[in-house]
C-alpha cells in the first residue's frame, strides 16, 4: 500500500517569530527536494497565526486542544480557535502532555473523538513506552493499551495518523534502531487493521524520538514507517528541511 510521506514538526514550547520566518523561507527554497512529502509545522498556539501569514508550503496544527468546546477553561485552546489561527491537524496524547499535564487516556479518548469528529482536521495520536516498561518487554502491551483505550469509541480511521514516540527517545538523543522502530511500527499496523479492516492499511504511521538529518533516511526506508514526527531538529531548518527531503 502507497502512503504519502509526512513530517510534523513539534516546536513544543520553542521557537519564536524570527524562527518562524527562518524555517518558511528554508522550506519554500527547498520545496522541489520534498515535493511529494506533507509537511506540517505545530508551532506553540500563539504562533499560529504568525505562520499563517507565510507563503503556504506548509500545513499548521496545533500541538494540543482542550476536550470541551469553549467555556471557563484558562489558558486552554479550543479547537475552534486552533481553527480560526490556521491549524488543521492536532498532537493528541504526546509523552509530555501525559506524564506533565494530566493527559489520562480518558481524556485523552476523548480529546482524539472530538477532533476526529470534526472533518476539517486530522488527529495525530501518539503512543510509545518508557525505558523502564521496554526493560520489563511491556512494550506490546503498553502500545496496545494506549490504541484501544484512546480508540475504543472510534469506528473509522481516515483523518487518524500514529506517531510511535518511544519515551525514552524523545530529546535524548537515543534514537530507536530502525528494526526495533519498525518491529513496533509493524504492530501498530496489525492492531490497525484488526481493528479497522483495510482502511488500517491507510493509516500513516510517523516515527519520533531524536530523529535527525543523517538518521531519518534509513528510519524512514522501513515498510511501516511513513515519516517522523520531529521536536529539536524542527528547530533548525536545515536539519529540518534535510529530514523533510529524507522522507
Ligand atoms: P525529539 O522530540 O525529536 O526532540 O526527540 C520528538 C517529539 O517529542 O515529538
Amino acid at each position: 500500500m502507497q502512503r504519502q510521506p509526512l513530517v510534523i514538526a513539534n516546536w513544543k514550547m520553542n521557537g519564536n517569530r524570527a524562527l518562524v520566518a527562518e524555517l518558511s523561507e528554508a522550506l519554500q527554497q527547498q520545496q522541489a527536494h520534498y515535493a511529494d512529502v506533507t509537511v506540517v509545522v505545530c508551532p506553540p498556539a500563539v504562533l499560529l497565526p504568525v505562520w499563517q501569514a507565510q507563503p503556504g508550503v506548509v500545513a499548521l496544527g496545533a500541538q494540543d486542544v482542550n476536550e470541551h468546546a469553549d467555556g471557563a477553561h484558562t489558558g486552554e485552546h479550543s479547537l475552534a480557535l486552533v481553527h480560526e489561527a490556521g491549524a488543521q491537524w492536532v498532537l493528541i496524547g504526546h509523552s509530555e502532555r501525559r506524564q506533565c499535564y494530566g493527559d489520562s487516556e480518558a481524556r485523552i479518548a476523548q480529546k482524539l473523538g472530538q477532533v476526529l469528529a470534526d472533518s476539517r482536521f486530522t488527529a495525530v495520536l501518539c503512543v510509545g513506552e518508557s525505558a523502564e516498561q521496554r526493560e520489563q518487554g511491556a512494550t506490546f502491551a503498553v502500545v496496545e493499551a494506549q490504541l484501544s483505550e484512546a480508540l475504543a469509541q472510534v469506528s473509522a480511521c481516515e483523518r487518524l495518523v500514529v506517531a510511535y514516540e518511544p519515551v525514552w527517545a524523545i530529546g535524548t538523543g537515543l534514537t530507536a534502531s530502525p528494526a526495533q522502530a519498525q518491529e513496533v511500527h509493524g504492530f501498530i499496523r496489525h492492531w490497525l487493521q484488526e481493528k479497522f479492516g483495510s482502511a488500517g492499511a491507510a493509516v500513516q504511521l510517523l516515527y519520533g524520538g531524536s530523529v535527525k538529518a543523517d538518521n531519518a533516511s534509513e528510519l524512514f526506508a522501513e515498510a511501516d514507517i511513513d515519516g517522523g514526527l520531529i521536536g529539536g531538529a524542527s528547530l533548525q531548518p536545515e536539519q529540518f528541511v534535510a529530514i523533510c527531503t529524507a522522507a
